[in-house]
């Protein structure tokens, strides 16, 4: 394939995109399920007959080659192509701002259409590569400790910009297959963890479809155990989400009481703990997955002590888990402090001993911000100052004001 046919490469150039994106009246097809790629190849006119072959050579092109256009779909027919192009575009969201961190780990500020920012990390390990992926703009939830949840719900992001976050990371990675070259089964993008901004389990149709789409074997092909939706405790769609997306789940816990849990996750008050653990015990077995990951962010004096390691022991008993310790990363204004290392280690170790994995997440991209949400903030604190001083020295047109 030539560069040409290949998706032009992701430009962390804040200036070079437009601050809205132009209006097309074409159908997108990232983000369209095969039974809806379907029914759109049908609805513009592709004979019945000639769909099902059709079908698997578009979403090979779209999902397995990394292709943007049409032209490029070379064992198409010409005709058919030009066909396809004046009914359809294969877009993805635009990258407004990327950091790369000095740990490797890749913050991107993804524009979505209506000018919206969501943001998706990119955390490269030693033998992974783990995508974190917004689901919705920001959020109606309002968790304590969350950078995201000062910042009001938008709207749920679609199942192609949710999924356009996997394939706009493998264009920037330069992870797309070349044809003819030996099969390489290293992946840069392996995990893919949906940790980012939202509540994943309320936009379920979007994100289990982009999911879908991620997991099937002729595209993406990443396999359901190597993706992970957080929720923070949507226990009616808990068991909606082991029976149609079927992949790996985390719950963000934070708390072993239900008063300290009301505080930090307040959809605890709608749903408390017993009741949430209630629907994580039958996870696993509708799911046919491994174990439940328990985050819990360490909170200096909130939730950290060894009687609260004790209790959360007791309380996830029988259920098939492992313990992720988050050490609190801290942004500007945030009402709580880090525990201390020698707190975490020793809540760490009393988890472990009852038999429960318990690491401790290594701080990623704080040169960067990488915690959830910072950048998008970040960047709107400065586009703010940037209009204010515009206001105040009159300069309105001046090269970068906005
Ligand atoms: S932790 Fe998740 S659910 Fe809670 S406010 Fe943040 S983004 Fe929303």
């Amino acid at each position: 394939m030539t560069d040409a046919q290949r998706a032009a490469p992701v430009t962390p150039d804040v200036l070079t995109v437009p601050r809205k994106l132009p209006e097309s009246d074409k159908i997108n097809l990232v983000g369209l399920t095969r039974d809806g790629l379907r029914a759109a190849l049908i609805n513009a006119g592709t004979p019945e007959k000639q769909v099902r072959m059709r079908l698997g050579q578009i979403w090979q092109w779209i999902y397995h080659w990394g292709v943007r256009d049409f032209a490029s779909m070379t064992n198409l027919g010409k005709d058919y192509r030009s066909f396809l192009a004046d009914r359809f575009e294969i877009t993805l969201p635009d990258v407004v701002n990327r950091q790369v961190s000095a740990d490797g780990t890749r913050k991107y500020l993804v524009r979505i259409a209506g000018g919206h920012e969501v943001e998706t990390v990119y955390i490269p390990e030693e033998n992974r590569g783990t995508l974190c992926v917004s689901s919705q703009v920001g959020c109606t939830l309002t968790c304590s400790f969350c950078h995201t949840g000062t910042q009001k719900l938008v709207r749920n992001l679609t199942a192609g910009e949710i999924v356009g976050q996997i394939m706009l990371v493998r264009d920037d990675l330069g992870e797309w297959p070349e044809p003819g070259a030996p099969k390489d089964e290293t992946r840069l993008v392996s995990n893919v963890v949906l940790m980012g901004m939202g509540e994943p389990l309320y936009n379920f149709e979007n994100v289990r479809d982009a999911m879908k789409i991620a997991m099937d074997g002729e595209g993406l092909t990443l396999s359901r155990r190597r993706i992970t939706l957080s929720t923070s405790g949507v226990v009616p769609e808990i068991a909606r989400a082991a029976e149609e997306i079927g992949c790996l789940l985390a719950v963000s816990f934070h708390a072993t009481s239900d008063e300290v849990r009301d505080r930090l996750v307040p959809i605890n008050k709608k749903w408390n703990i017993e009741t949430l653990l209630g629907a994580l015990r039958s996870y696993p077995k509708l799911s046919n997955s491994e174990r439940i990951t328990f985050e819990y962010v360490m909170l200096k004096g909130v939730n950290d002590s060894d009687e609260d390691a004790r209790r959360l022991v007791k309380l996830i008993q029988g259920i098939p888990a492992k313990i992720n310790l988050i050490p609190f990363n801290e942004w500007p204004g945030a009402p709580y402090e880090r525990s201390s290392w020698a707190r975490i280690e020793s809540f760490a170790e009393i988890i472990f001993q009852a038999g429960y994995a318990s690491p401790i997440r290594k701080p990623r991209g704080e040169d960067i911000m990488a915690a959830c949400g910072q950048l998008k903030s970040a960047t709107e604190r400065a586009r703010k100052s940037r209009a204010e001083i515009a206001e105040e020295t009159g300069v309105r047109n001046a090269p970068g004001s906005i």
